[in-house]
């Protein structure tokens, strides 16, 4: 039987902590950043704000615009901020001593058509009626074609951390930041378009995403916001009949395939590789430039004249990063490709390529097959953002005051003190407390997944177990937690697990299954004031029933493949309330044990 004393390392085993260490900014010191109201009601990145100053004068509109004339983007502020790349003409090269480059979308040859929408985002975040989507302006919009007044597109770039080593420039290689929105809340939403031809820094690529990629990235992406997790969103997705040439699984298979673009909406599109290509080619004053911007707009409770602000930026960043990476892990949600280029500033989740939401339970799921030895495998994620946070630090070295003596004294000082000391020495010690960060929020996801109210010393053993026993089991994770929240108490206490509730018959299985159902409902009483309904309808509403599983992406992508959208249209509808039991979605056999073929699955690089 396992002991109490190994739950620390069971918990390593399933690669969920590290050794703890004491974090500079507690939670409490948080608590006025993070209680601050967001303008926008429907946006879970509620963490993050904009300064005023992109007033387009439509934030005193209430009603939703049925036309996209007056409707308007800018490019001001970023124009305004940053000197733009001196050379105007597009092709691939080197680029220095800019933070953008301008450069066009290329429209497609071919005749585009819009396939999927996101009404949510096409109206709450950008103040236009769904009924302008079908508009030939519209298409014509989101495909690249036509230009709005206001807006001067605009290419990144950045450099990254990709696989553990530097590769250095990288940049928008496929995507134009179209401009900002300011809506009627007031929020300033960033509009970009993925799959929208070269630009100086598309490489070796062809500036082009097909639509089995972009329809994941439509429906990922949307579906984690519904999950409640920061993410960027998608507002439309199109498809052309432009062939490009891709060898999905890189075996000398190359195939025709249909060329796509999503509109990409998000508070900023900066990533810590957008910091790291400034320090790396010693842009110094530059990088100061960026940082200062990224706090001014994003982060307004950091004082712009505190000399410690470099080091408050970083410590957010750290904590922000930390929470989401428990968030992914609290829904087995794998990225694939958690490269320094694909973490957002912000901490919302980008760039939506080969990830994948385990099915079974297993901390070494790797969704990218191109990821040979499971560097971002599902059990790593927390690791490996602790190496990008590190990679960060590194970039904001230049800026912070070098005094590294004072290491050693700062480590037996008490934290008030610390303000007089080292700001780059600080910035390791706020590293130091990453761990404890996630460590804390994983607790605290993982408790509401089980329902538990309190504290208890044995709590972290109680989920290490679980998870060891679906771990052993192969049992399906998000059902797992889905049936230990609609299956009553009693049924549990009398172990009469019926058949609908097939990934809990799959846990029961294992010889230690009793020992841990009796610590759970012993643990359960001592939720006073709890009533056996209300401990469902918590643990309903934080454990999905429905996710995008790849066999469920699969489908809708063979489908569109053939013209049909449907399955697509269905899941975005059923993502929408994922905690939600739903006829539609019970019909199409989404909470029921994923089909064999499901686990031939692969899904690579390609994109
Ligand atoms: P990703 O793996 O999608 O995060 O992309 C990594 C880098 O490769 C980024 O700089 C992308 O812009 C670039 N990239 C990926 N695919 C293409 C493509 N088809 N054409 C041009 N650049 C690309
Ligand atoms: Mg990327």
């Amino acid at each position: 039987m396992l002991k109490p004393d190994m739950t620390m390392k069971m918990m390593m085993i399933v690669g969920l902590i590290w050794e703890s260490t004491v974090g500079i900014f507690s939670r409490g010191e948080r608590t006025e950043f993070e209680a601050a109201s967001d303008p926008e009601c429907n946006s879970v990145d509620s963490r993050h704000y904009f300064a005023d100053g992109d007033n387009l004068g439509y934030s005193q509109i209430n009603r939703k615009r049925i036309s996209m004339d007056l409707w308007n983007l800018t490019s001001q502020k970023l124009i305004e901020s940053f000197q733009l790349d001196p050379i105007k003409e597009n092709y691939v090269r080197q680029v220095r001593d800019c933070i953008f480059s301008a450069v066009q979308p290329e429209p497609f040859k071919s005749t585009v058509k819009l396939v999927a929408v996101s009404k949510e985002v096409v109206e709450d975040l950008l103040d236009l009626d769904v009924s302008v989507t079908e508009t030939k302006k519209f298409i014509q919009f989101v495909s690249g074609a036509w230009i709005l007044p206001g807006s001067v597109p605009l290419t990144h770039r950045y450099g990254g951390h990709q696989f553990g080593v530097w590769v250095g420039q990288l940049g928008d290689g496929r995507a134009h930041l179209l401009g900002a929105y300011v809506n009627r809340h007031g929020a300033r939403w960033e509009l970009q378009l993925k799959g929208s031809g070269k630009t100086p820094y598309s490489r070796d690529g062809d500036g082009r995403a097909v639509l089995r990629s972009s329809v994941r990235e439509f429906l990922c992406s949307e579906a984690l916001n519904y999950l409640g997790i920061p993410t960027t969103r998608a507002a439309s997705l199109v498809v052309s009949n432009d062939d490009v040439k891709r060898d999905q699984f890189y075996n000398g298979n190359v195939k025709n395939e249909r060329g796509a673009i999503v509109l990409r909406v998000a508070k900023s599109w900066f990533r810590f590789g957008s910091l790291e290509i400034l320090a790396h080619s010693g842009e110094t004053e530059l990088l100061r430039k960026l940082i200062d911007f990224i706090i001014k707009q994003h982060f307004p409770l950091i004082n712009a004249t505190n000399s410690n602000k470099y080091l408050e930026f970083f410590s957010h960043v750290v904590t922000d990063t930390s929470y989401l990476i428990a968030q992914w892990m609290s829904v087995g949600f794998a990225h694939g490709v958690c490269n320094t280029d694909n973490f957002s500033l912000l901490s919302v989740t980008l760039d939506y390529g080969p990830f994948g939401f385990m099915d079974f339970y297993d901390p070494n799921f790797v969704p990218n097959t191109s990821d040979d030895e499971g560097r971002y495998k599902i059990g790593n994620q927390a690791n490996v953002g602790r190496y990008n946070l590190d990679k960060l630090r590194k970039a904001l070295n230049p800026l912070l005051d070098p005094k590294q003596q004072l290491f050693l004294i700062i480590q037996k000082c008490p934290v008030k003190q610390l303000d007089v000391y080292s700001i780059r020495t600080r910035a390791e010690q706020v590293l130091k407390g990453y761990p404890d960060l996630y460590q804390i929020k994983f607790m605290e996801l993982f408790k509401a997944k089980l329902g538990l109210f309190g504290r208890d010393k044995n709590d972290e053993y109680l989920i290490a177990y679980l998870l060891k026993l679906m771990e052993d089991t192969r049992a399906d994770f998000t059902m797992t937690f889905r049936q230990l929240s609609e299956i009553t108490q009693q049924q549990l206490e009398a172990h009469s697990i019926s058949e609908e509730y097939w990934a809990l018959q799959d846990v029961a299985r294992h010889t230690k299954f009793l020992y841990w159902v009796n610590l759970y409902l012993s643990r359960l009483k001592r939720n006073t004031v709890d009533s056996d309904e209300a401990r469902r309808n918590r643990m309903e509403s934080v454990n999905p029933r429905y996710i995008l599983r790849n066999w469920m992406a699969e489908s809708a992508i063979k489908k569109s493949e053939r013209n049909d959208f449907s399955e697509v249209h269905l899941l975005q509808k059923i993502l929408r309330h994922p905690f939600s039991k739903q006829v539609e979605a019970e019909e199409a056999g989404y909470s029921f044990r994923p089909p064999p073929w499901a686990r031939e699955l692969r899904v690579s690089c390609s994109s």
